[in-house]
């Protein structure tokens, strides 16, 4: 994994989640759940366009916050969802959540495992992203690259892949793996025709190893994210 990283990490650029306030990347990981990144991120914005505390979601209708996320699909799900996460986070934190984020790791995502709708992915996007917690988490891009690459069996299921990715990468280095992967996933690990050919890592995979050269220069910094 280590050589992996480092391999990758002359191809694309480090990029980190913009959003800094934990309880909005809450909501933006929810509101990102089975829909693609461009509509996700329109949900976003018309709801923070109108909507930013827990206190305001939770304190308005669901046809209101409905209405402002409809194009991020499964919207009114995503509205019930939203409004119970609001209530309780209000409620029980007094709308902080760096009172569970400050927590170790473990009893952190434990908490926000109990937050109604929020799955492994979720928490583990949270603790990475909103409090830098060393945590690997898995998105369907990172799950199948990890599969291929032979750091996970195919029956593994979330939970499994994650504890293997979090074995094999070096400490301080998973929420850069998590990047890395996704990048890899999007750009040549697709799920469809993946690029075998031009993967910047084909010598380390065990189905890319008959595409790769002899001897691979790094490649340039070429992809966005
Ligand atoms: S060689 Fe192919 S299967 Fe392996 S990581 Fe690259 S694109 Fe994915």
């Amino acid at each position: 994994m280590e050589a992996i990283l480092n391999q990758l990490n002359g191809v694309f650029k480090p990029w980190r989640l913009r959003e800094k306030d934990p309880f909005l990347l809450l909501v933006g990981t929810v509101l990102s759940q089975n829909t693609n990144d461009r509509n996700s991120f329109a949900a976003f914005k018309s709801l923070t366009s109108r909507f930013t505390t827990p206190e305001q979601i939770a304190s308005a209708s669901l046809r209101e916050i409905g209405k402002l996320i409809k194009i991020g699909g499964l919207y009114r799900e995503k509205a019930k969802r939203l409004k119970e996460i609001s209530k309780l986070v209000w409620k029980k934190y007094g709308g902080n959540m760096n009172l569970i984020l400050q927590k170790p790791a473990v009893e952190a995502r434990r908490e926000l495992l109990s937050l109604p709708g929020v799955g492994p992915k979720t928490a583990d996007v949270v603790l990475a992203f909103g409090a830098g917690h060393d945590v690997f988490p898995v998105d369907t891009h990172v799950f199948r690259v990890s599969k291929r690459l032979g750091f996970a069996e195919p029956k593994d299921g979330y939970e499994e892949v994650k504890r293997k990715l979090e074995r094999v990468t070096p400490p301080g280095r998973r929420i850069e793996g998590h990047v890395l992967l996704i990048q890899l996933g999007r750009n040549y690990c697709r799920s469809r025709n993946p690029n075998h050919k031009e993967c910047p890592i084909n010598r380390f995979c065990p189905v890319g190893t008959r595409y790769a050269g002899p001897s691979l220069p790094l490649r340039r910094r070429a992809h966005q994210p």
